[in-house]
């Protein structure tokens, strides 16, 4: 890819890659008055602080910056190579990402950035930066300053995270839940890992710990041919035979109500059967934003266990669509994704 690089005038101890991939953060409208993603020197020019914040900065912009609506496997395995190939001259690195998808790339670079033991941290705006109220600035300076803590030379953030609107929240367990309010992010199963106010308040119980022995190596086989069945009351049965019976599909996150339940009629705990029998992994994640599938705690989710539904117990729906695409690009032995899929690799679940 021609990617685009930015020298930004700066200078400091402590150096970050600003990686630009698109997003309302630089969009200006359009003749019809939509919005479109433009490049990122001119973003430099809105921010002219990020000069003296004390950071050496460098940006890589995609060469078209996208919208991150039209985010896909392969953006993603840009962004991991961008990071694996600049690793060792970063302190740091700050990836600028529309808010509509942000989720689910925190949380596959969770996976993907296997051994990280530097912050990767996303952020993005509600209001681009050329707007007078935009959240653009705070939430770019925000994600720098943390993005650049270190305690004795060590990094304080030494994971994937999503910074917005003054909170840092861990990469695979947030969610957009708000497209209107500049509060668009929460992790409502998981602690904030840090606070911006007047101080950085960091939660360091929750923070990953820094692993001086660890590597970074980036797993980028992720298998597209995942699915997700979000069960409505009166659902039609050829949707759900489509979604179950198709022939490419290997896993299924099957979105249930409250703690995992599901319809019991027999055309339905059927369906579900063939599918696990012939093979298709099925994951349970609860439709409800906080709180966990407890499969057998109602009589609507006892049989889910004895046909071979995998409990994906606080997860979110964005972590698990991902997380189902990695383990299925790199895992083959049935049990071992079994257990993988039921398990945490990356804290996306308790
Ligand atoms: N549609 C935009 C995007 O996700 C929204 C945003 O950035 O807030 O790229």
């Amino acid at each position: 890819m021609n990617y685009k690089i930015v020298n930004i005038h700066s200078s400091g101890n402590r150096s970050i890659l600003i990686i630009y991939t698109g997003g309302t953060f630089g969009m200006v409208q359009d003749e019809s008055g939509a919005l479109i993603p433009f490049n990122f020197g001119r973003v430099v020019e809105r921010v002219p602080v990020l000069k003296n914040l004390g950071i050496k900065l460098t940006v890589i912009s995609f060469p078209i910056p996208i919208d991150s609506s039209n985010i896909g496997i392969q953006d993603w395995k840009n962004m991991a190579y961008i990071i694996e190939e600049n690793y060792a001259q970063y302190d740091g690195f700050v990836i600028l990402h529309g808010t509509d998808t942000m989720a689910y790339s925190s949380s596959v670079l969770s996976y993907m950035l296997k051994g990280l033991n530097k912050p990767v941290i996303l952020t993005g705006a509600q209001i681009p930066i050329g707007s007078l109220r935009s959240d653009a600035r705070e939430n770019l300076i925000g994600a720098l300053e943390v993005a650049s803590t270190e305690q004795k030379g060590i990094p304080r953030i030494s994971e994937v995270c999503l910074y917005f609107n003054y909170k840092l929240l861990k990469g695979n367990r947030v969610q957009k839940l708000r497209s209107s309010t500049f509060a668009a992010f929460e992790s409502e199963n998981y602690p904030a890992l840090a606070e911006v106010g007047i101080e950085i308040k960091f939660n360091d119980s929750v923070l990953k710990k820094y692993d001086p022995e660890a590597n970074l190596k980036v797993l980028a086989a992720l298998d597209p041919n995942v699915s997700l069945l979000k069960l409505f009351p009166g659902i039609p049965k050829h949707l759900v035979f489509a979604v179950l019976s198709d022939s490419k599909t290997k896993g299924v996150v099957l979105e249930t109500f409250g703690s995992g339940n599901t319809m019991k009629f027999e055309w339905f705990i059927n369906a579900l059967k063939a599918a696990t029998e012939q093979g298709k992994y099925i994951l349970n994640v609860s439709q409800c934003v906080g709180g966990e599938v407890q499969q057998g705690k109602y009589e609507t989710s006892r049989m889910l266990n004895e046909i071979g539904i995998l409990s994906g117990n606080n997860i979110t729906t964005e972590a698990a669509i991902t997380k189902m695409m990695l383990v299925l690009g790199t895992q083959t032995n049935k049990d071992k994704i079994r257990s993988i899929l039921a398990s945490p690799i990356a804290g996306e679940m308790d």
